[in-house]
């Protein structure tokens, strides 16, 4: 099988008929081998009923369903598990992303050899102050802590190598920086093409303004998991050595003027107390990247590694 096409959905009833008569048209008119796999999210509308009457007419949809609402990442993740084809989409249920893009994101992957290929949509439809200055922001980010140049980390048209989407694991809402899932999984070949996007045509957008702050913290959290989750005592005890050894050189100082310059009232001075703290923030700055070690010693995840090629 050539193609997978993913499609998480949140109470998309209307759009779902015109979505999956659009994409069988694209697939019939390039003569593609494919499935579509349909993850409801626990939708409450009549989004299952309408999967499972297009599946009647078109055997190559398969659906999933939650039993209740968990997330796009989730249903990216089963998704990806669930998937057949060489070559995996991902797209939006809302008719936003155009199926007519999917023959050459699949060219991109077959043949200029792309591990993932991100869409840009370069022209946004969508409300400036809630979404595209956000959005802005977040990319810029996004960008900046990962060394990945794309323009547009969270968009939903994505394509991947099959073995990338299965190496990956998108979890709470890492959706929005798989690009640097698939990067710190060691794949390098990461490209980007400018698609025509669409204002959204039924329904409404499931996601607010909260998501720029969950996203923000999501960047600190990947960036961290990706840096030090095999070793926090790196990074926990390098601050937490520094922090000492200040405090040990003040408290150090002001033991001297006491003993050998017989200065009085020590302890009303700031720095003392200076002193006293980043002693002690080092102390625990320390442990706690000893506990986080022995943590991560006892993580099931403590020795995996991808496996790319094999000869025995
Ligand atoms: N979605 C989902 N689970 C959720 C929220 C959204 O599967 O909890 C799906 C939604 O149905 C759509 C896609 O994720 O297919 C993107 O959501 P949306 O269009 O609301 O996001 P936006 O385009 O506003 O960023
Ligand atoms: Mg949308």
């Amino acid at each position: 099988m050539q193609l997978s096409i993913v499609i998480p959905l949140y109470n998309e009833e209307e759009s779902l008929p015109e979505l999956t008569q659009w994409i069988e048209r694209v697939m019939k008119e390039n003569g593609f081998e494919y499935e579509i796999i349909f993850i409801d999210d626990g939708s409450t509308d009549n989004s299952w009923e309408v999967i499972k009457q297009l599946k009647q007419k078109n055997p190559n949809i398969r659906a999933f369903r939650f039993k209740r609402n968990y997330g796009k990442a989730a249903g990216l993740h089963v998704g990806f598990q669930k998937a057949r084809g060489d070559v995996i989409i991902t797209m939006d249920a809302d008719l936003q992303d155009s199926p007519d893009e999917i023959p050459e994101f699949y060219r991109m992957i077959t043949e200029e050899n792309y591990d993932l290929v991100s869409c840009w949509k370069k022209k946004r439809y969508d409300p400036w102050l809630s979404k595209n200055l956000p959005s802005k922001i977040f990319n810029f980010t996004a960008r900046l802590v990962s060394g990945i140049k794309l323009h547009d980390f969270n968009c939903g048209l994505k394509a991947y190598k099959k073995k990338v989407a299965k190496a990956i694991e998108v979890y709470g809402d890492m959706h929005r920086y798989i690009p640097i899932l698939v990067k710190n999984a060691g794949f390098k070949r990461i490209g980007e093409k400018v698609v025509k996007h669409r204002p959204r045509k039924y329904g409404k957008s499931k996601y607010g303004w909260s998501r720029f702050l969950h996203g923000f913290l999501d960047l600190l959290s990947i960036t961290f998991m990706s840096n030090f989750s095999k070793r926090p005592m790196h990074f926990f005890g390098t601050l937490g050595l520094l922090s000492f050894f200040i405090g040990f050189l003040i408290l150090a100082y002001l033991s001297y003027l006491k003993i050998f310059e017989h200065i009085t009232k020590i302890a009303d001075r700031p720095l003392f107390y200076l002193g006293v703290l980043t002693v002690i923030l080092g102390t625990q700055l320390f442990l706690t990247g000893f506990l986080g070690d022995m943590i991560s010693r006892n993580s099931p995840l403590r020795n995996e590694y991808l496996i790319d090629e094999e000869i025995e």
